[in-house]
């Protein structure tokens, strides 16, 4: 007898629980159309070949060519570094160069490569960099803006806020993630500048996201203001601004850059 009731009451119980379970999905459905949202439709970007080529909406600042993106100090006169076999060399003593166009938030992709028979130590071994926003030089010397630093710290200490993927003096890299001299390496970068109000106090800090080799080594940093060699970081009011890449006074060979794109945001 009791065997009976038990099981009657489990062959009544099973279609009451599918019933159930159909009623419950048809009104969570509903629930849940509520939250979908139809717009605004995100463009169609088409990605490069690899995650290091350019995608369809890229403004392409190097692709191995020529230097038409760039400018020295002096905009009628060409940068001085030179181009061969798809990569550009910095010339210590043509100086840094600085882009064209000018940008406010975005996306970068830059490779560069420290060459092999790198020499000198700490600050003095591939130093270079890449300036999110140029603000020009402080007494014709000085570069101003926000650097992350490009250096060779493979084997090589220096103080950590101004190693490879330091922001320069502000933050120091999550990890050191440098390859061997002769390898090219990578940097993604993701900027957001600044916003000033009229009267030239700050609105909101610059952020920006650093992988390096594809390594995060920036997680979303917000900056103190310009990177500066000597002194505090402060804010000075400024809009979209160039990007720009260092020629380090020190002795070590130079540098080479390739593939060099960005997304403005
Ligand atoms: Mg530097």
């Amino acid at each position: 007898m009791k065997i009976c009731i038990v099981l009657s009451s489990v062959l009544l119980f099973i279609p009451n629980l599918v019933n159930a379970q159909q009623l419950n999905f048809r009104e969570l459905q509903k629930q849940s159309e509520k939250t979908e949202v139809y717009e605004p439709v995100p463009p169609v970007v088409t990605p490069g070949n690899t995650p290091a080529a350019p995608p369809s909406d890229a403004i392409i600042l190097f692709n191995g060519e020529n230097l038409e993106a760039w400018m020295g100090d002096d905009p009628s006169k060409p940068t001085g570094w030179k181009v061969e076999n798809g990569v550009m060399t910095v010339d210590k003593s043509a100086g840094g160069i600085t882009t064209r166009q000018k940008f406010t938030d975005y996306q970068l992709h830059l490779e560069y490569k420290i060459p092999e028979n790198i020499s000198g130590e700490g600050q003095a071994r591939g130093n270079s960099g890449i300036f999110l926003a140029y603000l020009g030089k402080k007494d014709n010397i000085f570069e101003e803006g926000y650097e992350i630093q490009i250096l060779d710290n493979y084997n090589n200490a220096t103080y950590v806020n101004g190693q490879v993927g330091a922001v320069y003096k502000q933050a120091i890299p999550l990890a050191n993630a440098c390859r061997k001299p002769g390898d090219w390496q990578t940097y993604d970068i993701v900027w957001k500048a600044p916003r000033f109000k009229e009267d030239g106090s700050l609105n909101s800090p610059a952020y920006v996201t650093v992988i390096h080799n594809g390594v995060l080594v920036q997680n979303h940093t917000e900056l103190k203001g310009q990177t500066l060699w000597v002194g505090e970081p402060f804010y000075a009011k400024h809009g979209a601004a160039p990007i720009h890449l260092q020629a380090h006074g020190d002795p070590s060979e130079p540098i080479s850059f390739r593939n060099i794109w960005l997304r403005p945001l």
